[in-house]
C-alpha cells in the first residue's frame, strides 16, 4: 500500500496534478504544518499522523488560487467540505485529486486525547476520494442520538441565562476573523463585515457589532457547516463557536432531515424550496 508521500510524488511526476496540498512536520514535536508541493522532491516531506488536524480544503477556496488540478490530503471529516464545495459550485470535481487518508483520530497535544469530533466519527475512511493512502478502516457504529450532546448544557439554560452566556462569550471577541479565515466554507470575496460603503456592521470589537458578526457567521453557515471544528480551534479567545454551528446543524436536521457534506448531488435546504416545508414561522 503506497504511503501519502509516495502517492503525491507519483502524481506530481506523472503530471496528473500541478500541486499537492498536504501535511509536513512542524517545528515542534506534536505539531504539523501545511506543505504545498510542486515537485516530487518537495513531496518527499509529506507525512500523515495523528497531529494532522488542519482541514486543508481551505486551500481550495479564498485567494489561494492554486494551479489545477490540485492534489489534496483529505481526512474523512475534511472530505465533507469537498462535497459542500462541489454542491456550491466552488470547485469542479475533476479539478481536485483527492488523496483520502484513513484516520483513527487526531489530537492537539503529544499523547493527548483525540478531539471530541473524533469520538463521534463515522467517516474514518473518507466517503469521497480518488486514491486511498492506506487500508480502509471499518466503521464502528456510533450512537447518533449523542451527536448533539454538547448542546445539552446550553439548551437546558433558561432563555435569560442563555442570552447572558452568549453576550459574555461574544464580549471576548476581538474581531480578528481567524475563525472566518480558517473556514473553507466561508469564502465570500468580500465579507459583509469588511464592507464600509455602506457599513452594515460595526467593525470594532463592540458588543452590538460582535453580536451582529456572530449572528451573521452562524446563519451564513447554517446547513453548510460540516463541523470540522477549525473555527473554534482558531479562536484564541476560546469562544465556543462549535456550539453555535452545532445548534444550527441540529435545527436543520430536525426541520429538513438534512446533514451537510454527505451528498454532492443534494440541494442544501436553505437554497431549496419544497411545498411541504414547514411555514409555521411565517405570519
Ligand atoms: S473526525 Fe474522523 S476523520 Fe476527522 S480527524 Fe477525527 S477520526 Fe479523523
Ligand atoms: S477567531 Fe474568535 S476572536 Fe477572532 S473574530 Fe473569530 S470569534 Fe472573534
Ligand atoms: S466547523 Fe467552523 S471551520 Fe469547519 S466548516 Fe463549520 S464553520 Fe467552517
Amino acid at each position: 500500500m503506497a504511503t501519502p508521500n509516495q502517492i503525491a510524488k507519483e502524481l506530481l511526476e506523472s503530471g496528473k496534478v500541478a500541486v499537492v496540498v498536504g501535511y509536513a512536520n512542524g517545528t515542534v514535536p506534536g505539531k504539523t504544518q501545511t506543505l504545498i508541493a510542486r515537485t516530487a522532491q518537495q513531496a518527499e516531506k509529506f507525512i500523515f499522523n495523528k497531529y494532522c488536524i488542519n482541514n486543508l480544503t481551505v486551500y481550495l477556496t479564498k485567494s489561494y488560487k492554486l494551479p489545477k488540478p490540485i492534489g489534496i490530503f483529505v481526512k474523512g471529516c475534511d472530505a465533507k467540505t469537498i462535497v459542500g464545495l462541489i454542491q456550491e459550485h466552488q470547485i469542479n470535481r475533476e479539478d481536485v485529486y483527492i488523496i483520502g487518508l484513513p484516520c483513527d483520530g487526531v489530537t492537539e497535544q503529544v499523547n493527548g486525547d483525540v478531539l471530541g469530533k473524533c469520538r463521534m466519527c463515522a467517516v474514518h475512511t473518507p466517503k469521497i476520494y480518488d486514491v486511498l493512502a492506506g487500508e480502509a478502516i471499518t466503521e464502528v457504529p456510533v450512537d447518533l442520538n449523542k451527536r448533539f450532546a454538547r448542546l445539552d448544557m446550553i439548551e437546558k439554560m433558561p432563555v435569560e441565562e442563555r442570552w447572558n452566556f452568549w453576550m459574555k462569550e461574544f464580549d471576548k471577541c476581538v474581531r480578528c476573523y481567524a475563525c472566518r479565515q480558517v473556514c473553507p466554507l466561508c469564502y465570500c470575496e468580500q465579507c459583509i463585515v469588511d464592507k464600509t460603503q455602506p457599513r452594515w456592521i460595526e467593525s470594532s470589537p463592540h458588543p452590538v457589532g460582535n453580536l451582529s458578526w456572530h449572528f451573521i457567521r452562524a446563519f451564513h453557515l447554517a446547513g453548510r457547516c460540516i463541523g470540522c471544528g477549525e473555527c473554534e480551534r482558531a479562536c484564541h479567545q476560546n469562544i465556543p463557536l462549535g456550539l453555535l454551528n452545532m445548534k444550527m446543524a441540529k435545527e436543520i436536521f430536525e426541520e429538513y432531515g438534512y446533514v451537510a457534506g454527505v451528498d454532492p448531488e443534494a440541494k442544501p435546504p436553505l437554497t431549496d424550496y419544497k411545498m411541504e416545508d414547514d411555514e409555521h414561522f411565517i405570519r
